[in-house]
């Protein structure tokens, strides 16, 4: 990674700055973007401060999603990796779940990605390289009780990465993403206990993942290991869903 440079969404705490430590820890620069600017200035600290940035940015801002995009590059001198990390979730039955519930999560989701992928692969195509790596999820694989929104986004995030690849790939741009399953962050704390235990029992792997765990996923979808990947949907689950 030394040399290249990346973008992390929603990097920081949980599963984005697991993926800003390891990108940073293995050479590359790295650009943490959040929704709070404070957060990411202090998360932007533990990774130390060389080839380290911090953004505030709500992904879902078309004019924001370019400037963060615009000032990485330019900063560090071009943009080789970026991640689409930056998520919520607002769980609730059919019968409870808001049109605003709904939209707020597919409009994170899908909107936030769809922005981040158009703006990052603009510099990328340019250059003629990149990795654009979307973090999905397993919930988008087989659907979980109580997240139609969040299903359903995470199950479009797939299809827009497809497509996306298959735009980008003459242009040596690869799109790819990440599924994770159950992993222990601040998202899966929220979750009532019982549920917590009951879908951790499920796993044959018997436990939860760790956020480093996706973010070695992500490594390797970043890296040149990866050069003729494109278009493919990693899953880091523990063998939960296969
Ligand atoms: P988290 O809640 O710990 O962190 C999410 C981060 O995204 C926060 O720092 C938050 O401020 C930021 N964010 C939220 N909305 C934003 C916006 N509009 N613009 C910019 N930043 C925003 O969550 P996490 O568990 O680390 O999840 C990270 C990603 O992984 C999400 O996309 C999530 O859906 C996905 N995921 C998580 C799990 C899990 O079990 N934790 C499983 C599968 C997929």
């Amino acid at each position: 990674m030394s040399g290249r440079s990346a973008i992390v969404t929603g990097a920081a705490q949980g599963i984005g700055l697991a993926i800003a430590k390891k990108l940073h820890e293995h050479g590359a620069s790295v650009a943490l973007v959040d929704l709070d600017g404070d957060r990411a200035e202090q998360a932007a600290k533990e990774l130390g401060g060389e080839r380290v940035l911090a953004l505030a940015c709500d992904v879902t801002d078309e004019a924001g999603v370019e400037r963060v995009v615009r000032t990485a590059a330019e900063e560090f001198g071009g943009l080789d990796i970026h991640v689409n990390n930056a998520g919520i979730t607002r769980d609730a039955s059919l019968r409870r779940m808001s049109v605003e519930d709904f939209d707020a999560v597919v409009t994170v989701h899908l909107r936030g990605t769809w922005l981040g992928v158009r703006a990052a692969s603009a510099v990328m195509r340019e250059a003629g390289r990149g990795s654009i790596i979307n973090i999905s999820s397993l919930s988008g694989k087989a659907g979980n009780p109580g997240q139609t929104n969040y299903s359903a986004a995470k199950a479009g995030i797939i299809g827009l990465t497809k497509a996306a690849a298959k735009e980008l790939a003459h242009r040596g741009v690869r799109v790819n993403a990440v599924q994770p399953g159950l992993i222990r962050t601040a998202m899966t704390a929220a979750m009532p206990p019982e549920a917590f235990a009951e879908r951790e029992a499920a796993i044959p792997m018997k436990r939860a993942g760790e956020p480093e765990e996706v973010a070695g996923a992500v490594l390797f979808l970043a890296s040149d290991l990866a050069a003729y990947m494109t278009g493919s949907v990693l899953e880091v689950g523990g063998g939960r869903l296969m």
